[in-house]
């Protein structure tokens, strides 16, 4: 029996021994297409040389320095990649170790952020039902996806919730999806208004949906009005990429597609693509500049903040991107997969939507495509595609539905940006017949 504690505790986990390019193998001698990247993290695939190499350079130089001493040759470079490359605006990295971090990092710096400015009553965050930023408590607290929450329901900090932007279920037939979107994004308005504008410090929301809501893209608009909104309130923008962000989407940033900036943005996953826990907060130079105006601390760090390993993988992992133009593929790649994709599911009886970006895309599956029920969260179609994808040597990321029908049992390709169409087409090959094994089962 296995002494890690697994996130399923009496699973049977298959164990992985290696991986090369878009492959990952267990100790069966089993190999796989890690068509989900993990979750979406593994973006140059496995045993990548160039990343190998810069690890071991790195490794033999310095692994690791306390950031209350230090900095580090690998953090500064890495920030000022990031920084080159980063929307408007933004002009400094906090480098923690996870998505969960990063988020709690932009949490505690819209804190301090009003506090130096004189708003201390500003202590609210809104943000989305069905949305997912962490497992820590302060991200579970701004997270909206109810049954994660609810064995914590006492511990949270205060979170408020409105509407995700959701173009499959929730836009009405006489809407188009520009006031589809316009609607749903004054609710957050609407919510600023009721809690009262000097009391919210910021409005939290993931650019393109991953987890909760299977690569749900936003609804042409939607987030100009946000930052609007966010802008005549005095609220802070924080974004969370930390699933579609670093060119999971085809451009560096989701938000570039959107054509706004952030006040904070959390980035995580594909920064470091797996060869290393890397996660971090980038920051508006506004909010800086008002820390550094006032108190000039912002007491909020980690042992392994800065990590000179971890970063110096992640800078290797950017370059590499950029020098392969990798972010080009992912477009070209994308569309070949999207309309893989749709030829397979189109008029499948029971995917009622298909949708994504670049190299993040989702299927969701209903009982019945005319009315879009959902299936029963019973028959744990989820777990069943997992299982019958694996069978196939196949890594998708499918997710439940929520118990109460407002979301249905979704399927999340994440493929490195690496993939090329012969690869699409294995995917979508394996996935289909995956996805027609699981639900025959099912039913
Ligand atoms: N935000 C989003 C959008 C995520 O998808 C995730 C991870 N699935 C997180 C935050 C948390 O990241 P981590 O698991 O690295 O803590």
């Amino acid at each position: 029996m296995s002494h890690v504690l697994h996130r399923s505790v009496n699973g049977a986990y298959s164990v992985a021994v290696g991986g090369k390019g878009v492959m990952l193998y267990d100790a069966q001698g089993k190999s796989y297409i890690d068509a989900s990247g993990g979750a979406a993290v593994s973006c140059l695939g496995h045993g990548h040389p160039d990343i190998v190499a810069a690890m071991h350079a790195q490794i033999d130089k310095l692994a690791y320095a306390h950031t209350s001493f230090f900095t580090s040759e690998p953090a500064e470079e890495l920030a000022e990649h990031l920084i080159a490359r980063a929307p408007k605006g933004l002009s400094n990295v906090f480098i923690c170790s996870s998505g969960s971090e990063a988020i709690e990092a932009c949490l505690k710096l819209a804190r301090h952020y009003f506090i130096e400015t004189g708003e201390s009553r500003r202590t609210n965050f809104i943000s989305r039902r069905q949305s997912y930023h962490g497992i820590t408590v302060g991200a579970l607290s701004v997270g909206g996806r109810m049954k994660d929450r609810a064995p914590f329901k006492e511990m949270l900090l205060t979170g408020h919730h409105i509407a995700p932007c959701y173009l499959y279920r929730d836009r009405r037939t006489d809407e188009t999806p520009e006031q589809y979107g316009l609607r749903v994004a004054d609710e957050l308005e609407a919510k600023i208004l009721e809690l009262g504008p000097d009391t919210v410090a910021a409005f939290v929301a993931e650019t393109v949906v991953g987890a909760t809501l299977g690569a749900a893209t936003p609804a042409p608009g939607y987030f100009k009005r946000i930052r609007e909104i966010c802008d005549r309130h005095g609220v802070l923008l924080i974004l969370d990429e930390v699933m579609c962000g670093m060119g999971r989407t085809g451009t560096l940033h989701a938000c570039e597609q959107e054509g706004i900036a952030p006040d904070l943005m959390a980035i995580a996953k594909g920064l470091g693509a797996g060869y290393a826990p890397i996660g971090a907060m980038l920051a508006s130079g506004r909010i800086v500049d008002a820390i550094r105006q006032g108190s000039g601390a912002f007491p909020h760090s980690q042992t392994y903040n800065g990590h000179p390993l971890a970063c110096a993988t992640a800078l290797a992992v950017q370059k590499v991107i950029e020098r392969d133009d990798l972010l080009a593929n992912v477009r070209l790649q994308g569309d070949h997969l999207e309309r893989r994709l749709k030829e397979r599911f189109g008029n499948h009886h029971h995917v009622g939507d298909v949708r994504g970006r670049g190299h993040f895309w989702g299927i969701e599956l209903v009982a019945d495509r005319a009315s879009k029920t959902p299936f029963e969260a019973n028959l744990k179609l989820n777990a069943r595609i997992k299982q019958a994808a694996m069978a196939r040597g196949l890594m998708v990321y499918p997710m439940g539905g929520t118990a109460d029908g407002t979301a249905g049992d979704h399927v999340l390709l994440a493929p490195p940006f690496i993939a090329d169409a012969a690869v699409m087409d294995m995917i979508v090959e394996r996935l289909g017949e995956a996805v027609d094994a699981a639900i025959a089962d099912a039913l």
